[in-house]
């Protein structure tokens, strides 16, 4: 029996005038949640559960808060009839997940009552997704159905959406050969970064790319027409025009920021600025830097379409087809290059301008 309890967390630094947080415990499996409703004035706060393990409570809350937030922002930008939320289960070495634990987790967002809907994140697959749909219907990220032909793996729709970044404020700021011959930098070559690699490589940029994983590099080396390694430590200091950090986030720091020698940052990798203001360093330095939430919104989009077509509605305004939603996806470009030419006509960092855009969206 899951044990729902919403809790007050308005005293924490993240808290930011979240609508709701709950804390879900279930003894019998080891479930330990939180379950955070940033704001649903756009819709259900739809957000992935991490299954991580965190040190205690207190660290969960903050990454709960700010995982939440975060999705407001990403999905009010997105053009998306959803909410902003997320959800966490703190990794219990002594319970290691099960599906049970997940249907339990289930159980809890059905008292919730589908202000939350939930999806994959880092540490929860499309397996547990399942499990977690035994037990309610607030779940995405579910395997292609009848019902739901869209649904999936939405890693290569990110790397869509990063691409048509890429392709769209270069092609904004001086590259008008389709950045044929441009020297591209990306670091981590996962499901997202690969993708893109292929995208700017069927372009023929020149590819410079790291990764801990040698298979990956060894890989892109066969598949590729230009490639050159570097060490995951080098990347950020190449003579690239851009550079897309598609591994992990804080890359962009005080360390790193004054070795950056691109002239664009534009990769899938979360929570990139290590703090806020270093949105205003890279920007005072002329790097355009585009906003990963806004660039690597491509995944919340399909998951977004996949989810609606499941339950059976359609609060689009279209068809909830491939052609509607890839086209959803083609707009990210055109965002991010509004976003960067209005920070440039208005002299304010891009992280800025984006959050007062999405801010517009889900606030009026
Ligand atoms: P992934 O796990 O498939 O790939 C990450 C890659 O980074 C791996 O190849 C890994 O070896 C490499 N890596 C890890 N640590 C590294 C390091 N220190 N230096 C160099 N390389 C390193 O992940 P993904 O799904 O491709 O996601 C990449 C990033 O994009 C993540 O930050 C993720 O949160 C974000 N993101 C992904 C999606 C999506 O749809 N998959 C959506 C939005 C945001």
């Amino acid at each position: 029996m899951t044990a729902v309890t919403e809790i007050d967390l308005s005293d924490h630094t993240e808290f930011d005038g979240h609508e709701k947080i709950f804390r879900m415990e279930d003894k019998a499996t080891g479930l330990l949640s939180f379950v955070a409703v940033h704001n649903s004035n756009l819709g259900p706060a739809l957000g992935g559960c991490r299954y991580y393990a965190y040190t205690n409570e207190a660290d969960a809350h903050s990454d709960v808060l700010r995982l939440s937030r975060g999705m407001t922002y990403k999905s009010a930008l997105a053009g998306l009839p959803l909410g902003g939320g997320k959800s966490v289960i703190i990794a219990n070495p002594d319970k290691p997940k099960t599906s049970e634990m997940m249907q339990a987790f289930g159980e809890g967002l059905e008292k919730i009552g589908g202000l939350y809907v939930t999806a994959e994140d880092v540490g929860t697959t499309e397996e547990d997704m399942v499990s977690i749909s035994n037990s309610t219907s607030y779940v995405s990220g579910l395997p292609p159905s009848d019902k739901s032909p869209l649904s999936g793996n939405p890693s290569p729709l990110t790397a869509q959406g990063v691409f048509c970044a890429v392709r769209d404020v270069t092609n904004a700021f001086g590259e008008r050969d389709k950045l044929a011959g441009v020297k591209c930098g990306i670091l981590g070559l996962g499901a997202v970064g690969y993708s893109l690699a292929r995208y700017l490589d069927e372009l023929g940029a020149k590819l410079v790319l790291a990764d801990i994983n040698d298979d990956a590099l060894q890989r892109a080396k066969r598949e590729f027409s230009s490639v050159e390694i570097v060490s995951p430590d080098n990347l950020h200091r190449q003579d690239v025009k851009v550079f897309a950090p598609c591994a992990l986030g804080g890359g962009l720091n005080d360390k790193t920021i004054p070795e950056i020698k691109a002239k664009v940052i534009c990769g899938a990798a979360n929570n990139q600025l290590a703090e806020r203001r270093h949105g205003k360093i890279l920007h005072d330095k002329g790097i355009i830097y585009t906003p990963d939430y806004v660039v690597n919104a491509g995944g919340i989009i399909a998951v977004a379409y996949a989810y609606y077509a499941q339950i059976g509605e359609n609060p689009f305004g279209h068809e909830m087809n491939r052609e509607n939603m890839v086209a959803k996806i083609e707009k990210i470009g055109d965002t991010t290059r509004e976003i960067c030419l209005r920070s440039r006509e208005e002299d304010l960092p891009t992280n800025e301008i984006a959050d007062k855009m999405a801010e517009a969206v889900f606030l009026n």
